[in-house]
């Protein structure tokens, strides 16, 4: 069912910390040294833009995974170590973290022990410590769980051992512990987003420079929608690795390092050589660089209908040239444009890798709930699907909370 709007960022965060340090000493019996709360995200508009080197417009979501964590004996054997337990999936799990028997266990701890690990080669001290997760975020919609995970542990243990890791380190760190203990090559994005956005900003982020300008999204009439499909990503794992391949292959063709130094034009001029299926991975990319920057100064000037329209022009390029959509996402991004204007919807597109995972509008935040209540019956429709949705704010990102 859809979710109720109107949920502040305070509240949603101040809620699970009571209940986080309660069931942290129900669990270990003694109070945390720290509690941590990062945001989940979700992109605006910028997609498959990362690796390329060019721009894209996240925000973090109202949503948040809480670490408390404490120092705690060693046991008997086998010297220092995490005990870790995450309330989202009841699940305890223990992992050393003595210098040289930090290891990938195919589990989620390993989200944890990967920042563990880059801490503990900067000179963290290996002493046993206990950790209590607890997560509003979604987990695998698209909306960085992992991520925030990531940063949540990263935030705690600079705060726990301060001079370590600088707070403005963390989101490189934890892309490095991502690379190394998931072998997965992500871009800068989320990890940026989840560890320094502002409320109420969007993150306006230059993926070759990794510099963020922080872009004011304030305007009380208008709310972030966001839908989960519902369906799996994780079906076309396979494709993005393809999409990089195709992207470097087509940086070749057009004699560029990366497909940021391209231009629709230069793409344009080069139609014949690429051939049909590199010409639409390029054209895409190098024509979601400019409506990212195009968004960026529609937002700035309030322009909504033209920031709608670009998402609109996103959504069609990523399904039909980039051809990282699918059907359900489709039909979500119909449905909302089928609502139009009229009826509040101001723009949607998919957001995420595609294949499944979520979708974003911006609606009038007035008539949220009518929108939400339409697009989740045409839904039920077309694919027999219920949809989740959620409406937020752009949060802050990784917070030390008073505890
Ligand atoms: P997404 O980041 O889009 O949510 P991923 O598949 O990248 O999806 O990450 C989801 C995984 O992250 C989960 O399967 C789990 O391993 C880990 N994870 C995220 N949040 C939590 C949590 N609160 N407790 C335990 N594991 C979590
Ligand atoms: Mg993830």
């Amino acid at each position: 069912m859809p979710e109720r709007p109107g949920r502040s960022a305070m509240r949603i965060i101040r809620e699970p910390v009571g209940d986080i340090i309660e069931t942290f000493e129900q669990r270990y019996g003694t109070t945390p040294d720290g509690v941590v709360a990062a945001p989940g995200r979700v992109n605006i508009i910028g997609e498959y833009t990362d690796f390329n080197q060019g721009f894209v417009l996240p925000m973090a979501i109202e949503r948040f995974t809480t670490i408390a964590a404490g120092r705690a004996k060693d046991a008997a054997s086998g010297g220092p170590r995490v005990a870790a337990y995450s309330a989202n999936l009841d699940d305890a799990n223990t992992f050393s973290i003595a210098k040289g028997k930090l290891a990938s266990a195919g589990t989620w701890t390993d989200y944890m022990c990967g920042v563990f690990s880059e801490f503990v080669d900067r000179g963290m001290p290996a002493e046993s410590l206990n950790v209590m997760v607890e997560s509003t975020v979604p987990m695998g919609c698209g909306l960085s769980s992992s991520a925030a995970l990531q940063i949540a542990t990263a935030r705690l243990l600079s705060h726990v051992y301060p001079d370590i890791v600088a707070d403005d380190a963390i989101a490189d760190l934890c892309r490095t512990a991502e690379h190394k203990f998931a072998g997965v090559p992500v871009g800068i994005m989320d990890q940026y987003c989840i560890a320094y956005a502002r409320e109420n900003h969007l993150v306006f982020l230059d993926c070759r420079s990794e510099t963020a300008e922080h872009i004011e999204f304030s305007d009380p009439d208008v709310a972030v929608l966001i839908v989960d499909s519902g369906v799996s990503r994780e079906l076309r794992s396979g494709a993005y690795a393809e999409r990089k391949q195709q992207c470097h292959d087509s940086c070749q063709i057009l004699n560029v390092d990366y497909l940021r130094d391209a231009t629709e034009a230069s793409v344009e001029a080069a139609k014949d050589r690429l051939g049909d299926l590199l010409f639409r991975r390029a054209f895409h990319v190098t024509a979601e660089n400019a409506r990212t920057e195009n968004a960026v100064a529609a937002i700035r000037s309030g322009d909504w209908d033209k920031v709608g329209a670009l998402m609109y022009q996103s959504h069609a390029s990523l399904s039909r040239d980039f051809e990282v959509s699918c059907r359900e996402l489709d039909v979500l991004v119909e449905l909302a444009s089928g609502i139009g204007r009229e009826g509040g919807v101001i723009g949607s597109r998919m957001t995420g890798g595609g294949f499944g995972g979520c979708t974003v509008s911006l609606v009038e935040r007035s008539r949220a709930d009518p929108i939400i209540s339409a697009i989740a019956a045409g839904y039920r429709d077309a694919t027999g699907i219920e949809l989740t949705a959620y409406l937020s704010a752009p949060a802050q990102g990784a917070q030390v909370l008073d505890i």
